[in-house]
Parts: structure tokens; sequence; C-alpha cells
């Protein structure tokens, strides 16, 4: 392919992380605290979709390569969702939300699967009890194969679950022992293959560029997917944190490091040219999907909680919860708002961030770009665009700009380059 050749690759490497998320919100002020909880007593009139999200940051054992502030004290779980409701509620009550009808409920982690089957079934009929949710509202659940019973299959299908997002990483069994995954290769499947066999849906994860992979394990762990019939599989080229056990044991030789950005952009070009031989098609941030809803307008809104839940948008406001559950806990239980950052987006920082669909593989209207903030998005940031139209990254067509195949490698690079104005 044309973009894998070096002298045609229009950055020196494929960036991971985009630009205004969380990690760029500042520390929640009284201030802000105080504007957000009166904007919460307005009525909501965006008719967007919009997504519930309780968060569970729960896990059985931690892998090696997770940076997410999971929580193994399952002695904690009743405490936690008892704090993990009050701060729904808190949310439920208010007008903004009130006025908010869900058209997906998202219960994400950590690994929501450690609930056993009657907190599982508690937490979906309160959510369901609390909240407005659309008649056909999706509910997707967070899971890991190696704590998923008979059981609590049972209690998701009974509570019209319709599809479990589950973290394989990776289906080879010497890759998963580096990774710290707590069942095998052998396990894992059998799990996939009950699930589906339940008639739920099902999303996994899959990571690429580990120490030692080669592109024969990769190319094995995707074939076992499609083998799999999974309806989406989520890539990830595995990211390096600082405090992890994978890092740390690269650090001290243990373990080799991760390929080089072209191996990385090897292997997920690799990922592209299968999935789209086998019907799957790219969408949302790292998806390749075969399901018609992933291709869907994406929720303009989540409202959400819980310990280390950091997806929170709510009008122009961002914000994400405390990380460590005990402080989680301690903060509902005190009656305040268990947020810890908080920022409100300023126009520009909207208009910046509504270019960011490009990034989630969504076009970005050019008449609904104008109508909201005045100027058309080639008058608004003229540079980026005709920088990332010449070097044929993204197109103009039917009055959309979009990625086009050539710049779907670098989207998170593009995403930046209405950042870097
Ligand atoms: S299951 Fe997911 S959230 Fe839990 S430790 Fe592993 S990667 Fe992190």
């Amino acid at each position: 392919m044309q973009f894998t050749n070096v002298h045609g690759r229009p950055y020196n490497e494929v960036k991971h992380w985009p630009p205004a998320t969380y990690r760029d919100c500042s520390s929640s002020t009284s201030v802000a605290l105080a504007a957000f909880t009166s904007f919460l007593q307005t009525e909501n009139t965006n008719s967007q979709n919009k997504e519930l999200q309780p968060w569970i940051p729960f896990c059985e054992g931690r892998c090696a390569f997770c940076y997410f502030p999971v929580n193994c004290e399952k002695q904690t779980i009743s405490l936690y969702l008892k704090a993990l409701k009050k701060a729904l509620a808190e949310y439920a009550k208010t007008k903004y939300v009130k006025s908010s009808v869900f058209s997906e409920l998202y219960v994400g982690g950590g690994s929501p699967s450690v609930l056993t089957k009657e907190q599982t079934v508690d937490l979906l009929r309160y959510c369901k009890e609390t909240f407005q949710l659309t008649e056909d509202c999706t509910i997707k659940f967070t899971a890991s194969t190696n704590d998923l019973s008979e059981e609590k299959l049972l209690a998701l299908d009974a509570g019209k679950v319709d599809q479990l997002d589950i973290g394989i990483q990776t289906f080879d069994d010497s890759l998963r022992k580096m990774l710290n995954l707590r069942d095998s290769c052998k396990n894992a499947v059998e799990k996939l293959k009950a699930v589906k066999k339940k008639g739920l849906r099902v999303s996994i994860d899959l990571l690429y560029n580990l120490p030692s992979q080669t592109k024969e394990q990769w190319v094995n762990d995707l074939k076992q997917a499609l083998e799999l019939d999974v309806e989406s599989v989520d890539c990830y080229p595995l990211e390096l944190y600082p405090d992890t056990l994978l890092t740390k044991k690269i650090a001290v030789g243990e373990l080799p490091s991760t390929g080089d950005s072209a191996k990385e952009l090897e292997m997920y070009l690799e990922a592209y040219s299968i999935f789209k031989e086998n019907g799957y098609a790219p969408t949302c941030h790292n998806r390749f999907s075969r399901l018609k809803e992933d291709f869907t307008e994406p929720a303009s809104e989540v409202v959400g909680t819980g310990a280390g839940f950091f997806m929170g948008h709510m009008g122009n406001h961002i914000y994400s919860d405390i990380e460590d559950v005990k402080g989680y806990i301690d903060a509902v239980q005190n009656g305040v708002l268990p947020i810890a950052r908080l920022s409100r987006l300023s126009r520009e920082d909207e208009k910046r961030k509504t270019m960011m669909r490009i990034y989630c593989r969504s076009p970005v209207n050019r008449e609904k770009f104008k109508a909201q903030f005045g100027k058309f998005p080639e008058e608004e940031f003229p540079d980026a665009i005709q920088k990332l139209h010449q070097k044929g990254l993204i197109e103009t067509r039917d009055g959309e700009i979009r990625l086009t195949e050539k710049g779907d490698p670098w989207r998170v690079n593009i995403a930046w380059e209405f950042f870097n104005q």
C-alpha cells in the first residue's frame, strides 16, 4: 500500500492519544462545581443520542499493561455499589438529567463482570428505573472471560444486555501470560462461544505491537476473531505507561521492548486489510465492525459516574471522577459530587472538538458546522484543512469532510492538527 512506504509517511509516528480528553481537564474548583451544579438545574434541549455510564472499577487482578485506576479488593464492592447508586441518584434528580433520554446504557470499568449475579441484576434494574431510557436502548456491559460464569451470563441475558465488550487482548497463550491475563486462550474462546450462543453480541479488544509479538501471532489473533464471528474488534497499539508491570519488566531487560513505529503501522494495516476483506469497516476510535449501529451518530453527551470514570460530558461541561475507590465513596457519603476534574469547553474548544469527529471516523457536515459556528470548517481552520487535503488524508464529498483510507491510520495525528493551530 502506498502509505506503508516510508517516503509516503505523512508523520514520523502514529500518535495514540487524541487532544482534548479528560487528561487536559482542570482540577475541579468550587467555582467550576457551582457553575456545573447550577447548569444541572437547566432543561436539556439537545435531542442527539445520549449515553448513561455507571462505572465499576473492579477487576480480579491487574493486567501487566493496564494503566487504569482499577481496584482488586472485592470486599469493597458492595459498599461501592451503594455509593455508586447514590451518586447516580444525585444526577437523576437534576432537571438536566430528568429531561435527558438515553439511547445507550454502557456499564464500563474495570471489569463489571466481577459483580455477582445479584449485584449485576440490581445495578441494571436500578439504572432502568432511575433514568429515562429509550424503548430500544442498547445495553452494553464490559467483561473479562475469566469471570464470566454461566450464572452471570444468564443474569446479563435476563437484564436484556445486548452486547458484551470483552478485553481479550490476544489469543496467544505465551503473550497472555506475559500480559498477566488470568485465563488461557482455550477458556477465553469457550467463553466467547458461550456468549454468542446466548445470542449476545460480542465486541473484543485486541492489542498489537506487544513485546516479542510476531506478525504471525498478530495475524493468528485476527483470524481467531473472524473465526469466532465476533461483531466488532477494537484494535489498540500497546502504549507503555510508566508504572505498569510491563514497562518495569522492559526497563530491567526482562522483556524486549515493543516494535518500532514502522512495525506498529504495518500491524495496523494488516488488521485493516484483513477486516476489510471480511466485511468489517473501520468506525469509532479504534473499531472494525460489521454492526449497523456502530456507524450511526455517536452519543453527544455522556452522563456517568464511578471511581475512575472519565468520559463525563453534559452541555459544554466535561468531567472525570475521583479515581480512588475509598475517596469516591467518602465524597458520595459526604453528599458532594465525586468529581475530580471539571472543565467548561469554550466556543473555540467546541469547534475543535467538532472537527475531532473526523478522528472518530464520522464525517463533519460543512453546513451544520456553519449553522453552529458561523463559518465553514475551511474558513475556521484553513491551514489544517488545506494541508490534510493536500496530503490526501481527508476529503470533502457531498458536503461532508471525512477521513480517507490513506488518512485512517493517522486519524489521531489528524485530530491534533485542529489543536496545533
Ligand atoms: S481487565 Fe481491563 S481494566 Fe482490568 S486490569 Fe485488565 S486491562 Fe485493566
